[in-house]
């Protein structure tokens, strides 16, 4: 089984136009218990799943940039209105109004800090992270929500000043180009690709 002309998707007139193959089957393998017995198969399958990102396309396109925006109710007759959300809401949660985008990556490197934080070694599937992965909680001086990250240099501590390091050099247009170092890291010890 090949897999060639795996697809790819265009944008054409504002539509999506797919090219290609998007699902293989690759032969399977029974599975027997230890007297030799049938109890089933395994089914190898191999899916390219369109992820769409909609109105929160600017955020991961700013990431690759080395940019992180947030967005923040304008609308006067809110009870949010100012609060700035991240991660990036479209909409406010309280007045359903469309957001305004706002750049607080100045504000992000003047110093976030770690709210709380979690250490695992068990990951979910297709995992990229190096283990054991270091999650952060991340709170912003003025931002009403708390951003969920991963620290890529020393050790967490609830408290300690982080600022974000941005995938800059070969993106993959997704959470995984931000991530947080301890605030005063030198450059020369940001993982390969990644900067300030
Ligand atoms: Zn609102």
């Amino acid at each position: 089984m090949s897999i060639e002309n795996r697809g790819t998707v265009k944008v054409e007139n504002g539509r999506y136009r797919v090219k290609g193959n998007f699902h293989y089957i690759y032969p399977n393998d029974p599975i027997r218990n230890s007297k030799g017995e049938l109890l089933g198969v395994t089914n190898p399958r191999d899916v390219t799943h369109i992820h769409t990102y909609g109105g929160e396309a600017p955020f991961f396109e700013n990431l690759s940039k080395g940019k992180l925006l947030a967005t923040k109710c304008t609308n006067s007759k809110c009870d949010a209105h100012n609060s700035i959300f991240i991660p990036y809401r479209i909409h406010c949660p309280d007045c359903l109004q469309r957001c305004k985008q706002v750049d607080i990556t100045a504000l992000a490197q003047r110093g976030a800090s770690v709210h709380t934080f979690m250490i695992t070694e068990r990951t979910g599937a297709f995992n990229t992270l190096e283990t054991p992965i270091r999650f952060v909680n991340v709170e912003f001086e003025g931002i009403a929500t708390i951003l969920m990250g991963y620290l890529s240099v020393g050790e967490p501590k609830i408290g300690m000043k982080v600022v974000p390091i941005f995938q800059t050099k070969n993106p993959t247009f997704t959470i995984m180009d931000l991530s947080w170092v301890p605030k005063g890291t030198s450059e020369s010890d940001l993982p390969e690709g990644f900067s300030f």
